[in-house]
């Protein structure tokens, strides 16, 4: 039987964390080597179950300095695409350690930076320490290991960017934390679990992006000069104008009523106008947690296209976010980057 290669990014994220007093269970949870961490985990061990009995092998990395994820930013997605840029060749599958807070998000990064995706990259953490006795770790980890290590369990490998939580497995960017104690922590609420996970596992392969023909690439190119904003009954169009009148805003997401519905009042028109003139891309997507924005379909999102707001269908923030920060960066035009913004490029969109 041929080995398969698993390596392991450890970033951070309660999944390692221990009291910051260890005399004191209740004080603040701060993150832990990874030594400490695989303590916990022997079937990872070389002589462990894994390696023993599947022939897997693990590499591992720890971040030089591990983190809560609510410290991440961009240059956190791009440490973490180069760890996997440099070993991409020499292994079947990824598997990312991180925070839940902002997994959804690196999901989501991760997924455009990639280009020509054909293995596995599953990010997987934990809701408990995995010192805790009722951790969920052990379970999540587990099934990451599945899913990355494909191959050794005789199931198809899934050439996308995962988050893998709870027995659920999510294509990255249509994740989103929907809970900040549940087990069930993930929801992917437009697009099916990619797996089914129970006692035996039955990969989707309906669901799953189709495997790219090109050759894998790491594209950093990132513009970071984003922002998401939420409406609200009674939002001040001032307030708003003071917000993005900025020349270096150059993508605004906005999250709006249902399907795409905002206040049509002249001076709420006036500030997207006056942003788009400068050069500021718009994209609408809803603050529902489920469906899609369909412009037009109200007089109270109707007037929006004409001023050049783009529909982000059903994305989550965290992929409408991601695919800004991405199609941004890229060296294009305007009206190129645009395009792209209206366009399925990883799976992260459904039109209809
Ligand atoms: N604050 C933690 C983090 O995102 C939460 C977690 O991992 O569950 O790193």
């Amino acid at each position: 039987m041929t080995k398969t290669r698993i390596f392991i990014l450890y970033t951070g994220g309660t999944i390692g964390m221990g009291p910051k007093d260890p005399t004191d269970v209740n004080s603040a949870l701060v993150t832990q080597s990874w030594e400490q961490l695989q303590q916990y985990m022997p079937s990872i061990h070389p002589d462990g179950y894994f390696s023993s009995i599947r022939n897997i092998e693990f590499e591992y990395f720890s971040f030089p300095e591990l983190l809560d994820s609510s410290q991440f930013d961009v240059r956190h997605w791009v440490m973490m695409a180069n760890e996997i840029e440099k070993r991409y060749d020499s292994f079947d599958g990824f598997i990312i350690i991180h925070g839940t807070d902002t997994m959804a998000y690196t999901a989501s990064g991760l997924s455009f930076i990639f280009e020509n995706l054909a293995k596995p990259v599953v990010v997987t953490g934990a809701q408990l320490p995995i010192s805790h006795t009722r951790t969920d770790a052990i379970t999540n980890f587990s099934n990451a290991i599945h899913i990355a290590g494909a191959k050794a369990f005789g199931l198809t490998p899934i050439n996308e960017v995962m988050v893998c939580f709870n027995d659920r497995v999510f294509r990255g960017n249509r994740s989103t934390k929907a809970s900040t104690n549940d087990f069930e922590g993930f929801v992917s609420p437009d697009y099916p679990s990619l797996v089914e996970l129970e006692e035996t596992i039955r990969v989707k392969h309906s669901d799953l992006l189709p495997r790219p023909e090109g050759k894998f690439r790491v594209n950093t190119n990132l513009n970071p000069n984003v922002m998401v904003l939420t409406l609200f009954p009674g939002i001040q169009p001032r307030h708003l104008s003071k917000l993005i009148d900025d020349e270096e805003i150059d993508g605004l997401i906005i999250k709006t009523f249902g399907s795409g519905n905002a206040p049509c009042t002249p001076e709420f028109l006036a500030v997207l106008e006056s942003a788009k003139k400068r050069g500021t891309s718009i994209l609408f997507i809803t603050q529902c947690l489920q469906g899609r924005v369909s412009l037009g379909k109200y007089a109270a999102s109707d007037v929006f296209e004409p001023l050049g707001v783009i529909s982000g269908g059903d994305m989550t923030t965290e992929a409408a976010l991601a695919k800004m920060i991405w199609v941004l960066g890229q060296k294009l035009n305007k009206s190129q980057q645009e395009n792209l913004l209206q366009t399925d490029l990883r799976g992260e969109v459904t039109y209809r």
